[in-house]
């Protein structure tokens, strides 16, 4: 395991106790300031390290990186460099920060320090290719119970393969952009043809997602242990959903303009390395897969996750509590099997892992679910209720890995929703 991950270390920043950016974190954004362009940098703590400044004076000289490859408005460029040369790059800013390193002296600090209430997140890569998964088996037998039979509610595939499609990558933002309500068809039960109307059941979706520091040749699989290495890290992932719509477009070619109007990611890619002591088993695979997607030893990832729904009246309400753990397919599964037919796969990817629901009620990770399509009241803190998203409210997603020694964190993945637009 990396020296940087060593829960002993101390930072010289201070680094309050239940932060998600403790030194062990170090994940990679792209941020920008009133008098800073857009460029890369490690958040730690309340701030954010410059990687423009440390690269430019110096401090990572030896770790053979090209000139201006943080000074850019997205990661593309320095994940492209590949796994080893981002743990090498997370080692190095891992030492920089300890407590007893003089490197940066008291003036390098300040400048290199910007603290987050100064910054703007943005984008941290520019999306090619997007592709969701279904990966929790939670999920799909609730759908496929709510919507086709509770007896044979996953589909005879689901177990031998990781369900997927190829998503909308042009709508995938940043947390804190605002997403309007769509419009569309929709089919209401008790009319015979569909009607054009804003979305009434519009919905999130809890995801996970990894975004690749790989690139492969047409034709050329990657096999499932070399799936790891094109992997840069994770962030949370917020699938928006118009139920309404899905339900009336998606037979027979799946999930359309139900879900491209908007997707939000959070903006701090958390590291493979920093996750590594969060590993774990996954469930169970029975039917046994085929050779091309088995796995051994711990491919899954203990991280817990949160969903908050908030009004405009209310404080935020905690609605889901759930945890990656739960998904049935791995990350390394889903790469291998993406790529199984010779499909390339570019820097900058995003796979999301579809909605993570656990075993209990309160950590399904949807509205559908949560209300059972719109059966039940979600209650909130204020005494509102909710069995969808309303104009205003806004959906919150914290993902975080922690145990007795040290806590790894994601920051959040916030969006609102706003009124729709018409023509
Ligand atoms: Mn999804």
């Amino acid at each position: 395991m990396s020296a940087a991950n060593n829960p002993q270390l101390k930072s010289w920043v201070q680094v309050e106790p239940h932060s998600d950016f403790p030194i062990q974190n170090l994940p990679f954004g792209i941020f920008k300031t009133r008098y800073l362009a857009p460029g890369a940098g490690v958040a730690i703590g309340n701030f954010v390290l410059d990687l423009v400044y440390l690269h430019e004076q110096g401090y990572l000289d030896g770790l053979g990186l090209p000139s201006g490859i943080f000074n850019q408005a997205q990661l593309n460029g320095f994940f492209a460099l590949g796994r080893k040369k981002i743990s090498s790059v997370r080692e190095r800013v891992s030492e920089l920060l300890q407590y007893d390193n003089e490197e940066l002296n008291a003036a390098a600090r300040e400048i290199a320090l910007v603290p987050m209430a100064e910054v703007r997140m943005l984008m941290p890569v520019q999306v090619h290719n997007y592709t969701d998964f279904y990966s929790s088996e939670e999920h799909a037998t609730n759908v496929g119970s709510m919507f086709r039979d509770p007896k044979n509610a996953l589909l005879p595939n689901w177990k031998h393969l990781p369900v997927g499609y190829h998503g909308r990558a042009s709508s995938i933002v940043v947390s804190g952009t605002a997403i309007h309500r769509p419009y569309g068809q929709i089919k209401l039960p008790d009319q015979e043809l569909p009607v054009f109307s804003a979305s009434r059941k519009m919905d999130f979706e809890l995801e996970m997602a990894f975004i690749t520091c790989g690139e492969s040749k047409l034709g050329n699989p990657i096999s499932i242990k070399e799936a790891e290495a094109n992997i840069a890290g994770l962030v949370i992932f917020n699938d928006w959903s118009a139920r309404d719509i899905q339900q009336w477009e998606y037979v027979p070619l799946g999930p359309f303009l139900g879900k491209n109007f908007g997707s939000t990611l959070s903006p701090w890619v958390v590291t493979l390395d920093a996750l590594e002591p969060f590993r774990v088993q996954g469930p169970e695979q029975n039917p046994q897969v085929l050779p091309y997607l088995q796995t051994e030893g711990k491919r899954n990832f203990d991280i817990q996750l949160e969903v908050y729904l908030q009004t405009e009246k209310s404080e935020a309400t905690t609605i889901c509590r759930s945890n990656m753990k739960y998904l049935y397919w791995n990350v390394a599964q889903q790469l291998a099997h993406h790529t199984i037919n010779g499909c390339n796969i570019a820097v900058g990817d995003v796979y999301a892992s579809g909605t993570i629901s656990g075993p209990s009620p309160g950590s399904y990770g949807s509205l559908l679910e949560l209300t059972w399509n719109g059966q039940k009241l979600i209650e909130l803190s204020n005494g509102e209720s909710r069995t969808f998203i309303q104009d205003g409210d806004s959906i919150i997603m914290k993902a975080f890995a922690s145990n007795n020694q040290v806590r790894i964190g994601f920051g959040i993945c916030e969006g609102k929703i706003l009124p729709a637009k018409s023509l």
